[in-house]
């Protein structure tokens, strides 16, 4: 019998854990073992006033405290982040199901991201314009928007949220953040480990209950000044409406569909290589997850039984189990989704070269998929597959591979293979995606800009514009 006692889902406002005030929502469960692992929290209309409550008052100290002094808190949130992170990774990986490796992964990066967001806090100045009159001063100062709405989902239940929680407060907001209700448990590490940090009561608070109920009674108050949404393009579509409907500025992080260009003078092993680890990385549950491997016609029959066979290979299991490669889909929800998506593809004519069932009875495990040659008119080749599949087509000419990259009204990520200078910079430069990786599958970086282009939301994070999006320019015309 397991000894293991799961963080209780609770909400955190003014500085003190609470039972919700309109019981509970659903079930926390481990997607590898389908145990239960408590109830999750569902906050009432009362808690979200005091949510709002704390975080406006909080404002009026957390937005005056100098730079230097909030920098600081943030830098010790990241050392005592890393010194927890054994057992909130672990909670991580018995609620969403991804390797310890990857959660540990993820804590390590978050800590990193309070990190730098607590320097670039401090390297965040105005500027003084020229004077247009004699004795003017023209300047321009930077000033926290004020308190925030952070909506995060469940793939990333660490990071995500950090990005937001770190550039608003490193800028001077204060944050009413609500993770995914699936994976609450980092997220309330995150604000315990703040609090310990020193963060003062009500600058952090987390709620978590019934989402639109959430978004609508929160985006409605005069409060809240910035919506920040990571999430799907029809989610974050109703909440884009609601910001505008109240005038509030939004950051929206939404999903992609990329495609990975390869052309036919890569190194096949390496490339290989790459596109697992890629594509097999949170069991494919990652906005910028390669989806469409667009490969050149000359090298595709080799490519796909080389990707095939290594898929294959992967060893899929319990997230906590030693050897594991990729663990189960976060959700039962992604595991009929998959099933679905690859039985339309093959019915439509795509060839299943490997994978394409779930594994066992018990954990919502699915097996690394590639189909080759899928008509467009499939439904994984327009819906962010969101999990284990790939699908295999083939180019010729290099407009042929760009036109069937911009096919879709997502441009998130999109990646390209090759060894030459002149299609790498063709593509990086013709491409129409927030990032592009070129012989890499990852584009996102803390020093750098995130975001995405149409479907796949507006806003950054990540990067100088990551705290940009949180700030206030005030124009100051001083006559002496
Ligand atoms: P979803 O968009 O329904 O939920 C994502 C997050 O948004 C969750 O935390 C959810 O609680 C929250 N949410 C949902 N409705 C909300 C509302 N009205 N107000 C505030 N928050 C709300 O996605 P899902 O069902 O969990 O997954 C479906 C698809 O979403 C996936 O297949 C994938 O395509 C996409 N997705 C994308 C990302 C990403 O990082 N871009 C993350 C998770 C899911």
């Amino acid at each position: 019998m397991s000894t293991y006692d799961h963080p209780t889902s609770r909400l955190f406002i003014g500085g003190e854990w609470r039972e919700g005030g309109a019981g509970t929502v659903g079930d926390l469960v481990n997607p590898a073992t389908e145990d239960s692992l408590g109830p999750v929290a569902r906050a009432s209309a009362s808690d979200l006033d005091d949510a709002l409550t704390a975080a406006g008052d909080a404002f009026t100290g957390w937005g005056r405290t100098p730079a230097i002094a909030r920098a600081g808190v943030l830098t010790k949130a990241a050392a005592m982040l890393r010194e927890r992170s054994d057992a909130i990774a672990r909670a991580m990986t018995i609620e969403q199901g991804k390797p310890l490796s990857e959660a540990a992964l993820e804590v390590a990066l978050s800590a990193e991201t309070f990190e730098w967001f607590a320097g670039e806090a401090i390297r965040s100045h105005g500027r003084t314009l020229p004077a247009r009159l004699p004795g003017q001063r023209q300047i321009v100062i930077n000033q926290p928007l004020g308190p925030v709405l952070a909506l995060a989902p469940w793939n990333f239940p660490m990071l995500l949220p950090v990005r937001k929680i770190a550039a608003a407060l490193a800028a001077g907001c204060t944050v009413i953040a609500k993770p995914a209700e699936e994976t609450p448990s980092a997220t309330a590490a995150v604000a315990q480990t703040l609090h310990d940090a020193g963060l003062p009561a009500g600058a952090l608070n987390i709620v978590t209950g019934v989402p639109a109920e959430i978004s609508e009674h929160l985006i409605a108050s005069r409060t809240i000044r910035k919506v920040s949404f990571t999430g799907s393009t029809a989610v974050g579509r109703e909440l884009s409406k609601l910001a505008a409907e109240n005038a509030k500025p939004s950051t929206m992080e939404l999903g992609g569909h990329a495609p990975a260009v390869i052309f036919s003078d890569v190194d096949i092993d390496k490339t290989v290589a790459a596109c697992v680890a890629g594509k097999t990385r949170n069991a494919g549950q990652v906005c910028t997850s390669p989806t469409r491997f667009i490969v050149h016609e000359s090298i595709f029959d080799e490519f796909v039984s080389r990707f095939a066979l290594a898929l294959s290979d992967i060893t899929v299991a319990d997230g906590l189990a030693a050897n594991v490669q990729m663990g189960p889909l976060a959700n039962r929800r992604r595991l009929q989704a998959i099933g679905e998506l690859v039985d339309d593809a093959v019915s439509q004519g795509a060839k299943l070269v490997t994978g394409g069932h779930r594994i066992g009875e018990t954990g919502n495990f699915f097996q690394p998929t590639v189909l080759a040659d899928t008509p467009t008119s499939a439904r994984a080749m327009n819906e962010e597959p969101f999990g284990p599949i790939a699908m295999v087509n083939r180019f010729g000419e290099i407009d042929d591979a760009l036109e069937q990259s911009h096919r879709l009204d997502v441009g998130l990520a999109a990646y390209v293979f090759t060894r030459s200078a002149a299609n790498a910079q063709v593509m990086s430069e013709e491409l129409r995606a927030g990032g592009i990786g070129v012989n890499s599958f990852s584009v996102s970086s803390i020093e750098a800009p995130f975001g995405g282009l149409k479907d796949s939301g507006h806003g950054y994070e990540g990067g100088s514009e990551g705290l940009d999006s949180y700030l206030h320019h005030k124009y100051v015309n001083h006559i002496a």
